[in-house]
This record gives C-alpha cells, structure tokens and sequence, in this order.
C-alpha cells in the first residue's frame, strides 16, 4: 500500500513540475524567413517565386529577366 502511495505522490509531484514549467511554451510563430520571402508570380508563365528572387519590371514580377518583356534582354548568366 505505500508503494501505491508513493507512487501517487510521485505522479502528483510529475504533474505540478509540469504545471508550474510547461515543456513547450513557445508560441507557434512563423519562421522569420518566412515573412520575408513572399511568393510572387510571374506575370509572364505564372511560376511562383520568392519575391526576393523575382525580376521585378514596371511594378510586375518575372521568375527570369528572359520572360520580362521588351528590355532586360540578358542572357542567362
Ligand atoms: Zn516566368
């Protein structure tokens, strides 16, 4: 019968350690990359790139500088 009560006493001390420090107290938060590297379009094939990435003309989006039409004419490197 003690063992039972030392076995309570135990899972009563586990259970207010647990209480009093939870083990994960980190909020779900968004990688910080993640805000920055926003998806845009291309406005030329549709393709979904970062927007840190992206060839940006004339206020629209271009995955390569070959779909922004007229200038940015450049090879691929
Ligand atoms: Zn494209």
């Amino acid at each position: 019968m003690a063992r039972l009560f030392l076995l309570f006493l135990i899972a009563a001390l586990v259970y207010l350690v647990l209480r009093l420090f939870p083990p994960s107290r980190r909020p779900p938060a968004v990688p910080p990359a993640a805000a920055s590297s926003k998806l845009v379009g291309c406005a030329h094939c549709g393709l979904r790139v970062p927007e840190a990435e992206a060839v940006r003309q004339g206020g629209r989006y271009y995955c390569d500088r070959s779909h922004v039409p007229g200038g940015g004419g450049a090879s691929p490197a």
